[in-house]
């Protein structure tokens, strides 16, 4: 008891209906701007603007924003997942959100996500 089932987020061990009702309202899981972004981890993703993003991953709550990073940490960053930035851009077929959301993810998973 007291974790959500959905999304994975600790609700405290004593957690009540109404305190379920209330996390639902903001469940990642259950409210439609939140995207799936890996189903096994229960992660999800809030698009905010082109270059932020809101990452959730079982009560672990980050704003990413890409214009922190420079172009060097950004291939540190995605070197974990892909070869180069050309093989991701190539990947997402030249799409910049899909380009962007795929970094920020590789961020949030290298430095912010719960351990697995
Ligand atoms: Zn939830």
């Amino acid at each position: 008891m007291g974790t959500c089932k959905e999304c994975g987020e600790f609700l405290g061990g004593s957690a009540s209906i109404k305190d379920y009702r209330d996390h639902f309202k903001i469940c990642p899981a259950k409210n439609p701007e939140w995207i799936c972004t890996d189903k096994d981890a229960k992660q999800y993703c809030k698009v905010i603007s082109k270059t932020e993003f809101e990452f959730k991953e079982r009560g672990t709550n980050k704003v990413i924003n890409l214009n922190e990073y420079s172009s060097e940490k950004t291939e540190e960053e995605i070197s974990g997942h892909y070869n180069s930035l050309a093989q991701l851009k190539e990947y997402c077929n030249n799409d910049e959100e899909e380009i962007n959301l795929v970094i920020a993810e590789c961020i949030f998973e290298n430095n912010f996500a719960p351990p697995r």
